[in-house]
């Protein structure tokens, strides 16, 4: 099954954010019957989802489970993972405070885009022109849940054969891995993609099929 893919997510105010980059984002996977899987990273908005770092590790940890569940799953994100929900209140109260006259889509105590700020308002219905004074404790306590454990429900994978790389394979208990020769039939040797190897992104899948090529070489050359 693929391994290391993008999530498509149907809602067209996310996709308008098309091209919107976060250094650091905490994704939560949130998989039936599963342990939530969790990664911290880059994330892009891209024209069909959600992709970057964050995400193509996440597809990789939970590749079987969300094969499983035909790649419908719900994703939390926590947009701003270096403050606490607290924190996040208390900044929110403090702009409240100090700058009751500004307008909330204009002015954001965070270190967020103004896109993405502004999706977030949008998405817990408040108005652009809306102004600091006049938001209200529950619009607040929204804000802090949206912009710390926002949910988006995942509606598939990117393109087929986009993937980089497939998840499962031969059984790495059946292959001899001094020779890369099959302990199961003899004079049959595996290397790269085939074999139940698949790693994250950073040149760990280039570096086992190298390296299983070789072995198997070396062995077959000997023959
Ligand atoms: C878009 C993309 C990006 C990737 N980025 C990374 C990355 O950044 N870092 C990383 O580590 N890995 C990356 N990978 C994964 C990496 O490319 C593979 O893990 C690696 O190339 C596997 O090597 P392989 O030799 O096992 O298989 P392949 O490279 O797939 O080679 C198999 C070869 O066999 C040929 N073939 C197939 N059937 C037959 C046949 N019947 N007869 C003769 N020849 C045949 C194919 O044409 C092909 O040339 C990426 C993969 C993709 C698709």
């Amino acid at each position: 099954m693929p391994s290391l893919f993008t999530f498509t997510i149907t809602e067209p105010e996310l996709r308008a954010l098309a091209g919107v980059a976060v250094e650091t984002v905490q994704a939560r996977l949130l998989l039936p019957n599963q342990k939530p899987l969790e990664q911290t990273g880059p994330l892009l908005i891209t024209h069909w989802g959600l992709s970057g770092p964050a995400i193509l590790k996440l597809s990789a940890w939970g590749a079987r489970a969300l094969h499983d569940c035909h790649y419908q799953a719900t994703l939390q994100l926590n947009w701003l993972p270096d403050l606490s929900a607290e924190q996040l209140h208390q900044q929110l109260l403090a702009v409240k405070q100090t700058q009751p006259k500004r307008q909330l889509a204009t002015h954001s105590p965070f270190d967020l885009s103004r896109r993405l700020w502004q999706y977030v308002l949008a998405k817990i219905g408040i108005v652009p022109e809306q102004r600091w004074a006049d938001a209200s404790k529950k619009q607040l306590t929204q804000l802090v849940q949206e912009l710390h454990q926002g949910q988006y429900a995942i509606q598939g994978k990117g393109a087929f054969k986009e993937e980089f790389v497939t998840c499962g394979g031969v059984n790495l208990k059946e292959v001899d891995f001094k020779t890369m020769e099959s302990r199961l039939c003899p004079r049959l040797y595996f290397a790269g993609e085939i074999l139940d190897i698949d790693g994250v992104t950073g040149g760990f899948n280039f570096q086992s099929a190298w390296t299983t090529g070789w072995l198997a070489g070396q062995a077959i050359g000997k023959l």
